[in-house]
């Protein structure tokens, strides 16, 4: 069995890793995994296209392009390449995020800060949230549909090396969130999913305001997303392709940091609970990032809430949520030992 690394192409702050395909006849010999964005350096599409020549393709070879997940730094460039001819292949719920472009962004955004609002944060506080640069995106160019395969269709590739790369669902850091597997030699291309320089958000996300409603639901997304990395970790990785930074050559260092973290927070938020009774996840946020600037509670906010959701989910906690105030949880057990 031969194995090679993929090549790379970066983009900013980004990595498209690009394989070669088993020959299929058609000419189109490369698989992308993500499609790149807008940079400040230039164009990115120029970019792409020159470190692309540099590994020997042109955008016509390639004959699909894996997003690993619906957003804006994995699939911002998707229209370029599906106007080269290549399939997009996404999620089967992200798809209308990658049809849908900085649009299906906008529709969340509100409904994001609402959500802030809802969980306790002072207006003034969803005010500068609402101004951080972070939170307004860039350029991200719709995809056309008719360019857009579910992951579903496409579940494994023959790569020209003689692996198999297998694609699978990890819903968590996005509702449609993919990652990429080669069995032969434990190659894992985890797009947000394992980072090798922070924990990646579990985010807050409202798939139906993509498709216009304009009071969607939130997914709950922390629950689904400790899963799928245990789910991966049980593949027992070998060499981690994130979708920012450096190769991990280590990946069980990186499942222990996400395991340590994520069981740190878990303490730290029913410990709060226990020992104040109902709170909103801006007061737990607040009492554990005493110091955090405004502009970043909204990271904050977002793993508390999703840990809101895990306790939600294991039915140790209930929601309280009377009118005209935000929403508080509440143990349903406050002696009781919470997690370890
Ligand atoms: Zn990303």
């Amino acid at each position: 069995m031969t194995s090679r690394s993929p090549a790379r192409i970066v983009l900013g702050e980004n990595n498209v890793w690009a394989l070669s395909l088993a020959e299929a006849g058609d000419g189109r010999g490369w698989l992308l995994i993500d499609a790149g964005v807008e940079v400040a350096e230039g164009d990115a599409w120029t970019l792409a296209v020159a470190q692309a020549a540099a590994h020997g393709f042109a955008p016509e070879q390639v004959r699909a392009v894996i997003v690993t997940h619906e957003h804006i730094d994995h699939a911002a460039l998707a229209f370029q390449w599906a106007a080269a001819g290549a399939r997009i292949v996404v999620g089967r719920a992200g798809i209308e995020a990658v049809a849908a472009g900085l649009g299906g962004l906008q529709a969340q955004r509100a409904l994001r800060l609402a959500e802030y609002e809802r969980h306790g944060c002072p207006p003034e506080v969803v005010e500068r949230l609402a101004a951080w640069r972070g939170a307004r995106g860039g350029t991200w160019e719709p995809c056309p549909a008719d360019a857009i395969d579910a992951a579903e269709e496409h579940e494994t590739w023959a790569l020209a090396d003689g692996r198999t790369l297998r694609l699978v669902a990890a819903p968590g850091h996005t509702p449609g969130n993919l990652v990429a597997w080669c069995q032969e030699d434990g190659a894992l291309f985890s797009g947000d999913t394992l980072l090798p320089t922070t924990i990646p958000t579990p985010g807050l996300h409202f798939p139906g305001a993509v498709s216009g409603n304009p009071t969607a639901s939130r997914w709950p997304s922390l629950p689904p997303f400790l899963r799928s990395v245990e789910a991966v970790a049980v593949l027992r990785p070998r060499t981690v392709y994130p979708g920012h930074g450096e190769v991990m050559p280590d990946p069980a260092v990186y499942l222990d940091r996400w395991r340590t973290h994520h069981a740190r927070r878990a303490r730290q938020v029913h410990r709060h609970l226990a020992g104040h009774g109902a709170s909103t996840a801006f007061e737990v946020a607040r009492a554990l990032f005493p110091r955090l600037p405004a502009e970043r509670l909204g990271q904050a906010m977002t793993e508390i809430i999703g840990h809101f959701d895990v306790l939600l989910e294991a039915g140790e906690a209930e929601p309280i949520e009377r009118a005209g105030e935000p929403l508080r949880l509440a143990l349903r057990h406050p002696g009781e030992g919470g997690p370890r």
